[in-house]
């Protein structure tokens, strides 16, 4: 656990960007983020002080308040506090900043925005050893996202009761993560990362039209397979090529490129030496 405290502002039209004491309480009871999973976040990773792909999120942020129909977020602000609360956190290896946007107090109209810096878990043994996965079927098809949009898969939402029913039912099947599938058999996406497989040469993300997230980390898994040689490929992923794959991630801000190494219980080979590289090139991002 961390012994660092973590570092709070607020962020609002009126007052802007503000610290405040993150063990005293700041959301009402009544807010559409408490009351309903309302709203929108984001996860950034920080490492030696710098925040990884901040723009990528803060943009994603953004989109992801359009697919929620909510007021668009001041973007310059939410930037100075995800600044500002790393300057003010006490200097540590790994950090995480959160930001949140909630639909605020009904009736009110005005979205409730904060920020926070807190010292990121030790991921080193999962980055390593890798760890085992399960598929585990959404229950909606791959083009969820064309034909039900108000489902609004790949936004990332505060509703992420399900992401985390989907992981204690790992747990329950001795396994440490998910991989979500499509009721009509393709490969999606963790409930909090991208799913990349190894095919030869190649380094394979399913196509981020399919209800998923756009993943900022896989993102930076392919600038790095780019700067190594390797090919990259958006695909459609049916399920059976997750086993015939040389090898597998789980990529995801702050835990960072994780190798699988057991699925739906069989035992996998783990690329020891790319997922090593992967990672010291993930963590020594410099924006
Ligand atoms: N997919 C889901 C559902 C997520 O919640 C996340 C991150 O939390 C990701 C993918 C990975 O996104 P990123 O690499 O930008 O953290």
């Amino acid at each position: 656990m961390s012994s660092s405290r973590p570092v709070l502002f607020l962020v609002s039209a009126e007052a802007g960007c503000v610290r405040a004491d993150p063990d005293t309480p700041h959301v009402s009871v009544m807010d559409l983020g408490v009351t309903r999973g309302d709203g929108i976040f984001e996860t950034i990773s920080v490492c030696d002080g710098r925040a990884q792909a901040l723009e990528p999120h803060l943009a994603r942020f953004a989109r992801s308040a359009r697919l929620l129909d909510l007021p668009e977020p001041d973007l310059d602000l939410y930037r100075r506090a995800v600044l500002a609360a790393i300057e003010a956190h006490d200097d540590v290896a790994e950090l995480y900043v959160k930001t949140v946007m909630t639909r605020g107090i009904e009736g009110t109209g005005v979205p409730t925005g904060w920020a926070y810096a807190a010292e990121a878990g030790d991921f080193a043994r999962a980055r390593t050893e890798g760890i085992r996965a399960v598929t585990l079927d959404r229950g909606l098809r791959h083009d969820v996202a064309q034909t039900s949009p108000w489902l609004l898969q790949g936004a990332k939402t505060l509703s992420y009761a399900v992401n985390r029913a989907a992981l204690r039912e790992a747990e329950r099947r001795d396994a440490d993560d998910v991989i979500f599938t499509s009721s009509d058999g393709y490969v999606l996406e963790g409930p909090t990362a991208n799913v990349i497989l190894r095919r030869g040469d190649t380094l394979v993300t399913p196509r981020t039209d399919q209800g998923i997230l756009a993943g900022t980390t896989q993102a930076s898994v392919f600038d790095f397979a780019h700067s190594i040689g390797l090919a990259t490929e958006y695909a459609v992923v049916p399920v059976a090529e997750l086993a015939s794959a040389d090898a597998l991630w789980l990529v995801s801000s702050v835990r960072q490129a994780v190798p699988i190494n057991s699925l739906d219980g069989v035992e996998r080979e783990i690329d020891a030496e790319l997922s090593a590289r992967m990672t010291a090139y993930l963590l020594g991002r410099r924006e």
